[in-house]
């Protein structure tokens, strides 16, 4: 399993203009296969932990509290160099510097409202789609 999946979730903002089907297409046109996928709101205390990493940045506060906003889709997609390709496919975190076809480009509101997160690494993509999932939730579990 190791390398072949990364953790997505299509953030509040992109979920309250429903831009939920059009990123999921983009998905599903890439190639990515959903093997996870739930409706779900982060609580304030998840979205700290989801982005400790982050904790002494100056940001860490506004993005916890707009992580925590709203109902977000989260969901575990699977592929060969699935980290690399969706990080491709989402593009650069800055919205400004992200390639032009890049679901970042066509949907995030600003750099901090980016419409999507995507792992970063392939121990990452395993730890956040524990965070989300349980086994039986996976359809390569089942
Ligand atoms: P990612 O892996 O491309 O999502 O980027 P990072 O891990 O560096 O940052 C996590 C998230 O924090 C990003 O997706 C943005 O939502 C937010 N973020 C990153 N840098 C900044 C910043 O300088 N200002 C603000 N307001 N948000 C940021």
């Amino acid at each position: 399993m190791a390398g072949k999946i990364t953790l997505t979730m299509i953030k509040p903002g992109a979920f309250r203009k429903g831009h939920t089907g059009p990123i999921l297409n983009m998905i599903k046109e890439a190639g990515f296969r959903i093997i996870a996928m739930k409706l779900t709101k982060l609580s304030t205390k998840q979205a700290e932990e989801f982005y400790a990493i982050h904790r002494s940045k100056p940001f860490y506060n506004s993005l916890v509290d707009f992580m925590s906003s709203g109902p977000i889709i989260a969901a575990v997609l699977e592929k060969e160099s699935a980290v690399d390709d969706y990080r491709q496919l989402i593009g650069a975190t800055n919205p400004e510097n992200a390639e032009e076809g890049t679901i970042r480009k066509k949907y995030a509101e600003s750099l901090e409202m980016n419409a999507v997160h995507g792992s970063d690494s392939d121990e990452n993509a395993n730890l956040e789609a524990d965070f989300f999932f349980a086994k039986s939730e996976r359809t390569d579990c089942m």
